[in-house]
């Protein structure tokens, strides 16, 4: 096996690293997109629950009118039934006793019959506050799909851009010395995506700590790859890698 060229290996790598990014930092972007939805998904549900509760709280009333109008005709069969036996009575006292019973009947009746009216207009109320909430929420809905179609049509792009990106890295990295490709790949995966690195005024790229005179010198070498002292990434220096 013969030793690789370091300095032409260098250059293969730049472009390597090159796409790595660009993939990393789509995989990245494409892992939030479940997050986003289930955002978005969870914010449309959170304006929903408001038309719920207010289309229940609308039945509730109209279940309690339609006890109240039980109670109604209850009372009204209860005024009938007092009325008929007032002919059977047979002392004034009975009487008397018999007409204060309906008389209280009635004003009982009459108290149901105030409640009817006033739930027949909270009900009513409430009507239009459901029919409101329920245009409303058409829109949020539409507004709910739009986004979300938005989203998906990104995610299918950046799929299509990974493919892409994947297929031209795959064709580089052939290239690449074996066992070069191996280290640089291992640093590619334990430090975010980022395994290849400039020297910039004598500070590396990556972690920004100072690159002393020697490992510069070391680099220039060619001797073999040389890593930074704090971030472990391959250092390379721009001016020598130009095409
Ligand atoms: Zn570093």
């Amino acid at each position: 096996m013969s030793t690789p060229n370091i300095s032409e290996e260098l250059k293969k790598l730049v472009e390597l690293q090159k796409m790595d990014r660009q993939i990393f930092e789509l995989n990245r972007k494409q892992a939030e997109v479940p997050v986003l939805l289930e955002a978005l998904q969870k914010e449309f549900e959170d304006k929903k629950t408001t038309y719920k509760s207010l289309e229940e709280s609308k039945q509730k009333m109209q279940l309690r009118q339609k006890e109240k109008e039980g109670e109604l005709a209850a009372k009204e069969e209860g005024i009938k039934k007092s009325q008929g036996q007032l002919g059977q009575l047979k002392t004034n006292k009975e009487y008397q006793t018999k007409l204060a019973e309906i008389e209280s009947l009635k004003a009982d009746k009459s108290i149901i019959e105030e409640e009817i009216l006033k739930l027949m207009d909270e009900i009513e109320q409430a009507k239009s506050s459901v029919e409101n909430e329920k245009k409303a929420l058409g829109g949020e809905e539409k507004i709910y799909n739009d986004k979300k179609r938005v989203i998906e049509e990104q995610s299918k792009e950046m799929q299509a851009a990974l493919q892409a990106l994947e297929g031209r890295r795959k064709i580089a990295s052939a290239d690449v010395d074996k066992k070069i490709l191996q280290m640089y790949e291992h640093i590619l995966h334990g430090r975010g995506g980022v395994a290849l690195v400039s020297v910039i005024n004598n500070s590396c790229e990556g972690c920004h700590m100072r690159v002393p005179h020697q490992v510069i010198h070391e680099i220039k070498m060619y001797h073999h790859l040389i890593t930074c002292e704090s971030c472990a990434r391959i250092l390379y220096l721009e001016e020598d890698v130009q095409p």
